[in-house]
């Protein structure tokens, strides 16, 4: 599933990111043909906010993308956006990759070993390792506490999961009125470990303008995603 419900507020303009064309294709084109090109994908639905539903039907349909099978409308929050597109499958699938549509870098071998893992433990997430120092704010203005770097990690998507897993999960959630910014933290409110997949800077997620120079740094210099 590829949560592109976002309406890129942090952003600035009008067009929300995914829809910013990047050497002639559209950040969403680009992370759906690396979906559709692989073999373990079998069914694709994308979530695009309310007013763009119509739009992205076209899109996939003039780009030729067979494996799409749904294009659902978002929600206000990011949860609330993968929550419809969790129910817009037809057919529910054994396995569910959750992947921002934002981060259009993500490569096939790291897809493919997601995969592997969620097989085996149920719940696996791309993360990379913390280099920078973070630490608590306390009173405004100041920090109180720091955190220890050996055992921190910052998430990324794709996010895989047993589909009757993350489903229980945002049900759960729902009912306890919990909003999480990923779908893991969701999992380990049901007391389920998540596995860590390690990945890299390169599965940038285009949220600033700043990302966006980046990305087409990462394209002029011939990123390759497979
Ligand atoms: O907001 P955030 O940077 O976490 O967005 C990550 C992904 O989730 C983006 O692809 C964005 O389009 C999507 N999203 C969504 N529905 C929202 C907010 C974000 O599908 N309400």
């Amino acid at each position: 599933m590829l949560p592109a419900g976002g309406r890129g507020e942090r952003f600035g303009g009008k067009l929300p990111k995914q829809f910013i064309r990047l050497q002639g294709e559209t950040v969403l084109h680009r992370s759906i043909a690396l979906f559709e090109s692989l073999n373990a994908v079998h069914d694709i639905v994308v979530v695009a906010p309310a007013r763009y539903v119509k739009r992205v039907q076209q899109i996939v349909r003039r780009d030729g993308f067979r494996k799409v099978s749904r294009v659902a409308a978002g929600g206000r929050e990011r949860q609330e956006s993968v929550w419809n597109g969790l129910n817009a499958f037809s057919r529910r699938p054994d396995i569910v990759l959750v992947h921002d549509a934002v981060r259009p870098f993500v490569t096939g071998g790291l897809v493919r070993k997601i995969i592997r893992q969620v097989i085996r433990y149920r719940a696996t997430v791309v993360a990379t390792r913390i280099n920078d120092t973070v630490k608590v704010e306390g009173p405004a203005g100041f920090l109180t506490r720091t955190l220890e770097r050996k055992h921190l990690w910052t998430v990324q998507t794709p996010q895989g999961f047993h589909y009757a897993l993350l489903l229980d999960a945002h049900k759960a959630a729902r009912r306890a009125g919990f909003v999480g910014t990923d779908e893991a933290s969701l999992v380990e409110r049901l007391g389920v470990p998540v596995r860590i997949v390690e990945g890299n800077e390169r599965n940038l997620k285009i949220t600033t303008r700043n990302d966006l120079e980046l990305a087409k740094l990462f394209l002029k210099q011939g990123f390759h995603t497979r």
